[in-house]
């Protein structure tokens, strides 16, 4: 639908529809008609690529998507919006909806099954109650894919792109520097959706790194010591992995040790080459005493 961005439109395909937003989802759809095509161009929905969105909407991004994109796979977790979605994307043959929830979806079946031969990119306005386990799937998922580009919440930007040790990092900050370089493209004010949140938002995005840091030997057992790590804020990082992981403190200890940090050291003081020793470390002294 040609003129999805004016808010006169979106009413009235929402009211026609009895359309009502679901806060549980995260519901805020994109009433601004300069937001969407500032995505869709710089988040490489261009010739030659294939793009997942994630969370459709009324499919103000998807049409934005659609129009530059060789191919777009749509998926949305809301069996309401589906038949909105016919309607707003009748004019496009290039994108499929998928009604599906996107953390229970094999994303690589996808990207096998629909973009041969294409290069891929991720776009999407996040749901925020799901922003980070979203993306640390995404990147930990190792998708073949150049970037993801995301509306994020402002609050949540600082976080997601803190370099390692600094104090806002958390889990997801490991897998954003383990796997990409992160960028903040724009900001986007509350009045640009509907309903209005009551933050500021920001769209960001993810260049997927040809290379990862060396080191690792088991990349699941690295992220859930990271996961471990920051479980519980304000603790040191043998209690919260020992207590998290259910790990015998006398082992994290001994991991922490040898990885030449201090018995009391915080998570969030860890360099990226830190935090891989001491998760190498860990899975030594794991293996070697058969705890896990
Ligand atoms: N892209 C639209 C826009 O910009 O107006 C909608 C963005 S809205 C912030 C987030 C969308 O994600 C909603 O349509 C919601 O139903 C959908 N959603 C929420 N959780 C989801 C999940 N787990 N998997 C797929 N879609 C989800």
């Amino acid at each position: 639908m040609d003129n999805l961005s004016n808010i006169g439109v979106i009413k009235d395909v929402l009211e026609r529809h009895n359309f009502t937003f679901s806060k549980a989802l995260g519901q805020n759809f994109l009433i601004n008609p300069s937001v969407c095509p500032k995505i869709a161009e710089m988040g490489n929905a261009k010739k030659g690529f294939g793009v997942i969105e994630i969370g459709t909407g009324i499919g103000v991004l998807t049409n934005e998507l659609a129009k530059r994109a060789d191919k777009v796979v749509a998926i949305e977790i809301d069996d309401r919006l589906l038949p909105v979605l016919e309607e707003t994307l009748a004019e496009y043959d290039n994108v499929k909806v998928i009604n599906a929830d996107v953390m229970k979806t094999d994303l690589h079946k996808i990207i096998d099954e629909e973009f041969k031969g294409l290069d891929v990119a991720v776009c999407a306005n996040l749901p925020y109650y799901i922003t980070s386990p979203i993306l640390m799937m995404l990147l930990e998922e190792r998708l073949p894919i150049k970037s993801v580009t995301v509306m994020v919440q402002k609050e949540a930007a600082a976080r997601l792109c803190a370099p390692m040790g600094t104090r806002d990092m958390g889990a997801v900050t490991v897998a954003v520097n383990y796997f990409s370089t992160p960028k903040i493209l724009f900001n986007v004010s509350r009045g640009s959706f509907m309903p209005s949140p009551n933050v500021d938002s920001c769209v960001m995005r993810f260049d997927i790194n040809e290379k990862t840091p060396e080191g690792v030997t088991d990349e699941k057992f690295f992220f859930r010591v990271a996961r471990g790590a920051f479980s519980q804020r304000r603790k040191t990082l043998a209690n919260s992995v020992s207590s998290s992981m259910k790990i015998d403190k006398a082992y994290v200890l001994e991991a922490i040790s040898k990885s030449g940090l201090k018995a009391d050291v915080r998570p969030e003081k860890l360099s990226m080459e830190e935090l891989i020793s001491f998760s190498e470390n860990l899975l030594s002294a794991v293996n070697s005493k058969g705890q896990q």
